[in-house]
């Protein structure tokens, strides 16, 4: 898990009163509708899920909800000699949900 999940984890739980329930967290407060019917995966909790599909249904990105954690790419993700493409691979896991490993080569 990145460090980003973990933090905006923290956040869903601290600040969205969501659960950790496995592979979800969930019984979050959707942002939206401000029911506690919302949920993400636990590992990539990248989009917030509304459960209430017929009155809300909106789904809501982490990064709209806490920018500070997405902000300096740059600077979190150093490319190295080890790994050239970090920046690069952090923006695609962080923002498409995209696996790095599974596209490279
Ligand atoms: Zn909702």
């Amino acid at each position: 898990m990145s460090r980003t999940a973990d933090a905006i984890s923290l956040r869903l739980v601290e600040q969205y009163n969501f659960t950790h329930n496995g592979e979800w967290l969930n019984g979050g407060t959707c942002p939206r509708c401000s029911r506690n019917e919302a949920y993400a995966r636990a590992e990539k909790p990248y989009v917030i899920f509304c459960s209430r599909s017929n009155k809300c249904g909106e789904t809501t990105r982490a990064r709209e909800l806490f920018p500070d954690l997405f902000e300096n790419y740059n600077k979190r993700y150093k490319p190295s000699r080890s790994n050239l493409t970090a920046t690069a691979d952090a923006y695609l896991s962080i923002e498409r949900g995209f696996d790095p490993a599974t596209i490279k080569g």
